[in-house]
């Protein structure tokens, strides 16, 4: 059952359970504290670690952050080439105990998001500074999550010009280093500091080889620990592979009792919605989605582009979900809707609001024209709604990141959700809403509805599509899906691993 209570509950806790920090300037990012009286589920509490590893987090990128003289140092030894490491520089300053993680911002805005809440996971579990590169936007849709301080990078970052390029080629890369014998993992702390380099790029994109998986091994993140800067590139959400790195495990059970809310802890922590974008998100949802007594979200992302040629079979597929999973309403036929009597009265609020989110309007014309033509068989109204329909996906267009991001948190605030199976668009708005979507699965015949349609997800966490096979202790390929009981194979991407 969902019913739930729309907008202006008693008293919504603003603050999330002390996941955020109090004390920002609330005008300059009003989705921050004002995003609470639009979410019908006030979603799960973190756990009191959590809160404070938060706030000591903050205090972290305040000491050492952008123009801080310990940020400046950093950034001259990079520029001299380092030859410096941080641990066994026994003489260094306090402030020379600063390490930094900058985090390379590239591909779908869902990507960007999945890549940074990683980066920023791996950065608080190593006691590193993130700096988020500041490109696709980054600085623009979202708000800053640590106070008196930036976590984008500075422009004049000496890297900033090549890094942009870095790629499974790049010499400076972790794997590359290990392969060509500049590092020894085995090495590990006994590496005198001067023979350490001074960044290393951890490669951990879709394409990265054997070299650059042994970052989930214990002692290259040993060795790692004492390289200053490291820069990293992934379009995905490594989380559930850095659960099975030992060394992390003691530290990530305590941050997160609930493994299946990683992501909706740290999403609400990071990603706030800019005024431009959550004036899109608040108009939106008071404009068509309040009033209604239940939100069904549906996500619609069509991968396959030949698949783009049957539409009426994802449609199918959508009321069939639907249906099955008993979603939506069915319609009557037109005989029995002239039998029936109006079980509705005007200015009762028997309402369920469809929000459509999806490339193209097609579905969506489709589903509005059945709930209007139609009455449906239990009385309820269905009203339809998609916000845009931008027919493809632009790379770098300005508008087009910020209709993105207001349509995935719009999906987050619904009641339920129905997603496209791999789509990190999906995965971002179910981890905010703390949801447990219905998948929708790929089909492996275009031409038919996949049967059963879609499934349950098992939890609100994002999908590792990339993961290492490789047991970091019996230096042998194992299944990484079998090793531990809260990270499993996902059901969209058979190969990937999620937290449950
Ligand atoms: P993924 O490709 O589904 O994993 O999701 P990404 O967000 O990484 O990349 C897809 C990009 O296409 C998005 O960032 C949007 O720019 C665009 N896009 C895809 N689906 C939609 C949609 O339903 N609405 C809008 N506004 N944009 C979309």
């Amino acid at each position: 059952d969902h019913k739930s209570i729309p907008l202006a509950r008693s008293a919504p806790d603003k603050l999330l359970g002390g996941l955020l920090p109090e004390g920002f300037d609330e005008k300059s990012c009003r989705s921050r504290y004002e995003s609470s009286l639009y979410r019908r589920n006030p979603g799960r509490r973190p756990s009191p670690h959590l809160v404070a590893r938060l706030r000591m987090h903050e205090e972290l990128q305040r000491r050492c952050g952008p123009n801080t003289e310990s940020y400046n140092r950093a950034v001259q030894r990079l520029r001299d080439g380092g030859g410096k490491g941080v641990a066994a520089d026994a003489h260094a300053p306090d402030d020379e105990q600063c390490k930094y993680l900058v985090s390379i911002s590239y591909r779908g805005l869902g990507n960007r998001i999945l890549a940074a809440a990683s980066a920023f996971l791996y950065a608080v579990l190593t006691g590193r500074v993130l700096l988020v590169d500041r490109s696709n936007e980054m600085d623009e849709l979202f708000c800053e999550p640590f106070p008196g301080t930036t976590w984008m990078l500075p422009r004049d970052f000496p890297l900033a010009t090549s890094y942009a390029n870095f790629s499974a080629d790049t010499a400076e890369s972790y794997g590359n280093m290990l392969k060509n014998r500049v590092l020894r993992s085995t090495d590990g702390s006994d590496v005198p500091a001067a023979q350490l380099p001074a960044f290393a790029y951890l490669h951990l994109d879709h394409d990265y080889g054997d070299d650059d998986k042994m970052f989930f091994c214990d002692d290259d993140q040993r060795l790692l620990s004492n390289i200053q800067w490291l820069v990293m590139r992934t379009d995905t959400y490594i989380v559930p592979s850095l659960f099975l790195v030992t060394m992390f495990q003691e530290e990530l059970d305590a941050l997160f009792p609930e493994r299946d809310a990683v992501f909706h802890h740290l999403g609400r922590y990071l990603f706030h919605p800019a005024n431009h974008v959550w004036g899109l998100v608040a108009r939106y949802y008071r404009a068509y989605l309040a009033p209604a007594r239940q939100l069904v979200g549906i996500q619609v992302r069509v991968f396959d582009h030949r698949q783009a040629k049957w539409p009426h079979v994802v449609l199918d597929q959508i009321m069939s979900c639907a249906s099955k999973e008993k979603l939506l309403p069915e319609v009557l036929d037109a005989v029995e809707d002239t039998a029936t009597p109006p079980t509705t009265t005007p200015g009762g609020n028997n309402s369920k609001a469809i929000l459509i989110t999806s490339l193209r309007r097609w579905f969506y014309e489709r589903i509005k024209a059945m709930y209007w033509e139609r009455a449906t068989a239990t009385g309820e109204d269905v009203s339809v709604h998609q916000p845009s329909h931008e027919k493809y996906q632009h790379f770098g267009e300005k508008s087009h990141d910020g209709k993105a991001w207001a349509e995935m948190y719009l999906l987050s605030l619904c009641d339920v959700l129905v997603t496209s199976g791999w789509s990190t668009f999906g995965y971002v708005a179910q981890g905010l809403g703390g949801l447990r979507p219905w998948v929708m699965y790929k089909p492996t015949n275009i031409t038919a509805v996949p049967d059963p349609p879609c499934g349950r997800d098992v939890s609100t966490e994002p999908c590792f599509h990339s993961p290492p096979f490789y047991d970091c202790k019996m230096k042998r390929g194992v299944d990484t899906g079998t090793i531990l009981p809260h990270v499993r194979h996902c059901d969209d991407v058979s190969w990937g691993l999620k937290l449950v």
